[in-house]
């Protein structure tokens, strides 16, 4: 009943497109990212604290789990409150390998903002700058959170002011890495101030973290924080609720990552080529509901009992069950039979899903991750947003 509520909830808010946001989570392998997604998905209530406490809810697949990596993008919903108003948070969980950069940059196209997880004990690392730098190709705009503070107080002893300098360093290289990898007009733009709350920093398997605002506004103070750790693991409820890990988190990307109507507009001429003052072109920089429907597709996988689940960012129009759609690169028509959201590793069915969100569809059955999906009628006019390649990707079976 609870889940059936939020449902409804978010389906409301997503329609008003203020208060969405596509993010994903970027990381050097074990600097955190699936602990962070765990957390926040823990606090976000669309999975009890109790379940993700045992199992790591984005780690699901087999393969993922024999690997030990995550192989497959998979979406969720979070939900947050900032200053009293609610907010959709669409969470892309996108692969965290070096094998998968084509996959990579598939996910990197459907969000606006990637929260870049950096170890605070081994710092900037070979796979930060890579992701880092797919990101920023793709004009997706970064905020920061360093992971693994526990592991300075604990393990490192470091005093505040070495802790200090350690936040201060791993803070200039990122910012060395967004001067040189954003394009021109965000090189200045998206560097990241900490004053200014762009930055969190905290532990994601303690599940605690704080800006500088957040602090000052709640009077937090570091010593604070290090004399918790002092009295030991039953200590740790305390520390989160003073400096709860998705309120820093979570505040943070709804103050610094923009809305998907506003990133529409200056990421669409990077991330399709077709022409913008076209109908469609035009659809899609207003992120217009009401234009043609054209969603692109960044992960399709086999569901036993719903068969294949094609995922995808909406860019315009508003998808219905029951339309019939063109399959740009399967050169094909099909029936879209049902809409969902992403609610945990959960799909809740939707009557509708509007422009600038993420959307799970049954029936599109050659839909093939990178495909481009456009309304009928439009479909000598789209240019999709990749072209098809001749070896396709396997699909996975969720089992
Ligand atoms: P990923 O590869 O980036 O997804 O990293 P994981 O989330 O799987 O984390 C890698 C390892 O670091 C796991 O053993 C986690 O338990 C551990 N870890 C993650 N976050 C923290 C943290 O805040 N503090 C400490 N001490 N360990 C953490």
């Amino acid at each position: 009943m609870v889940r059936y509520k939020q449902t409804m909830e978010i389906l409301k808010i997503m329609r008003n497109l203020d208060q969405v946001r596509n993010i994903g989570i970027t990381a050097h392998v074990d600097h955190g990212k699936t602990t962070l997604s765990d957390s926040l998905l823990a606090a976000s209530g669309i999975i009890s604290e109790k379940i993700a406490g045992e199992a790591l809810a984005l780690d699901y697949l087999d393969v993922e789990q024999k690997r030990g990596i995550t192989v497959k993008s998979a979406n969720i919903s979070l939900y947050h409150e900032y200053k009293g108003k609610p907010y959709v948070i669409n969470l892309i969980d996108t692969p965290g390998h070096v094998d998968f950069s084509a996959k990579t940059t598939r996910a990197m196209r459907v969000i606006d903002g990637a929260i870049l997880v950096v170890d605070a004990v081994e710092g900037v690392m070979t796979q930060t700058e890579m992701y880092l730098r797919a990101a920023l190709e793709e004009r997706v705009r970064p905020v920061l959170f360093i992971n693994k503070v526990d592991r300075l107080i604990k393990e490192l002893r470091l005093s505040p002011q070495e802790i200090q300098q350690r936040f201060v360093q791993i803070i200039k290289e990122v910012n060395q890495l967004i001067a040189m990898y954003a394009d021109k007009e965000f090189k200045t733009k998206w560097q990241l101030d900490p004053a200014k709350g762009q930055v969190a920093f905290g532990s994601a398997r303690d599940r605690w973290g704080f800006t500088v605002p957040m602090a000052k506004q709640k009077g937090i103070k570091f010593s604070d924080i290090v004399d918790l750790y002092k009295k030991g693991k039953e200590a740790l409820p305390e520390l989160q609720k003073l400096a709860p890990l998705h309120e820093a988190v979570l505040d943070m990307v709804v103050k610094f990552i923009p809305n998907p109507r506003e990133a529409q507009k200056y990421r669409l001429p990077k991330i399709w080529h077709g022409d913008l003052n076209s109908e469609i072109g035009k659809a899609m920089m207003e992120t217009d509901p009401n234009g043609p429907v054209i969603m692109l597709v960044n992960d399709v996988r086999i569901d036993p009992h719903a068969g294949l689940v094609a995922t995808g960012r909406v860019f315009s129009g508003t998808l219905r069950a029951g339309e019939e759609v063109w399959l740009t690169n399967a050169r094909m028509k099909q029936k879209v039979l049902q809409v969902s959201l992403y609610m945990g590793p959960y799909r809740e069915l939707a009557d509708e899903i509007v422009a600038g969100n993420i959307a799970a569809v049954l029936g599109l059955d050659k839909a093939r991750a990178g495909e481009t999906v456009v309304a009928v009628e439009y479909k000598d006019a789209m240019t999709p947003f990749e072209k098809l390649r001749m070896i396709s990707e396997p699909v996975v079976t969720v089992a």
